[in-house]
């Protein structure tokens, strides 16, 4: 993709953040529009939280086919918009907006996508079974949702044992599904009971590798599923050790690249290139 094959007719999306340094985004996004000779870029736009009103009359009016949006704009864009997804309503954050042919702006939110259409990439099938959440930040929220929808029954467990019960309530009263919360301690009580275990927290992201949510005597049995929404390391030690009891255990690159594959999808109409945009995540994290 070079920089003069830029024309009247290139179409722009990006990302709206601040910051936005960090994103892998960009890279993932372009490297998937490369792959289908598609004249389309992706930018990175860093916002102020006090400009983002601006930022998004500006996306309209500058002709932008769309944008993701992340820290601290997820929650804060939900007033700009014009219709809002089921998930992206019950979540209560947007992470990608598509800009309609008629201007309306339409707000959504990937991360669950995501999550649901890796599950089912891996054969994961929660409906009727029971799930345990680890965490209760913006992740768990899409987590959640996404497994509620699913049909599966959810349990919430949170250092912070208000803010589990409250995303229980909050998400069961919004989707007519069951489900419960508790601490982060009571783990060794809850773990027999679920089918599949989320984390959610950042515990055991790079660089602290040494760390998981998941106390090491207490065991995963064969046939139970360990997914870590952590992309970085594509192991941790919460799936290295159900991998070791026999479990299943998947990681949160799936869940990544499928966002971002979400994005591509609504915007473009087109079908995106999951190997294509995996391959530039792994390869951005080998030139860093
Ligand atoms: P967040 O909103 O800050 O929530 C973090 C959650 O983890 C909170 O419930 C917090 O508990 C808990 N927590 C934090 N540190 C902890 C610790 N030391 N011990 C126990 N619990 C702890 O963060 P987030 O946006 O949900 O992101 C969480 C992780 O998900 C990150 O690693 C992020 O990279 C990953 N993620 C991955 C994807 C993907 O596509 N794979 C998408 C989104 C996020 P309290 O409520 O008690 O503070």
């Amino acid at each position: 993709m070079e920089l003069s094959s830029i024309n009247g007719r290139t179409k722009l999306v990006g990302i709206i953040g601040w910051p936005v340094e960090h994103t892998l985004s960009p890279v993932m996004q372009n490297e998937a529009f490369k792959a289908l000779g598609m004249n389309w870029r992706y930018l990175p736009f860093p916002t102020r939280p006090s400009d983002l009103p601006d930022a998004m009359r500006g996306i309209r009016a500058l002709g932008i086919k769309g944008v993701n949006l992340t820290i601290p704009h997820k929650e804060a864009v939900l007033p700009l918009l014009d219709e809002l997804s089921p998930a992206a309503k019950a979540i209560g954050a947007v992470n990608t907006v598509l800009v309609e042919p008629d201007g309306t702006l339409f707000g959504e939110n990937t991360d669950a996508l995501g999550f649901g259409e890796d599950l089912k990439a891996h054969g994961i099938d929660v409906a009727g079974k029971n799930a345990l959440v680890l965490g209760a930040g913006g992740a768990a929220r899409a987590v959640v949702y996404t497994l509620l929808e699913m049909g599966a029954s959810v349990c919430v467990l949170n250092r912070s044992v208000d803010r589990a019960e409250m995303l229980a309530k909050e998400m069961a009263g919004k989707t007519s599904g069951e489900a419960c919360a508790g601490r982060l301690d009571e783990i060794p009580q809850k773990a027999g009971w679920a089918y599949l275990v989320v984390n959610t927290t950042p515990v055991g992201m790079w660089p602290a590798v040494d760390a998981s949510p998941w106390p090491e005597e207490v065991r995963f049995k064969p046939g139970q599923v360990a997914y870590d929404v952590i992309y970085r390391p594509q192991e941790t030690l919460f799936m290295a050790h159900a991998r070791k009891c026999g479990a299943k255990a998947v990681g949160g690159i799936g869940m990544l690249v499928r966002q971002g594959a979400a994005a591509f999808r609504l915007w473009t109409g087109k079908e995106p290139p999951l190997a294509v945009m995996e391959a530039a995540v792994k390869m951005s994290w080998g030139n860093e």
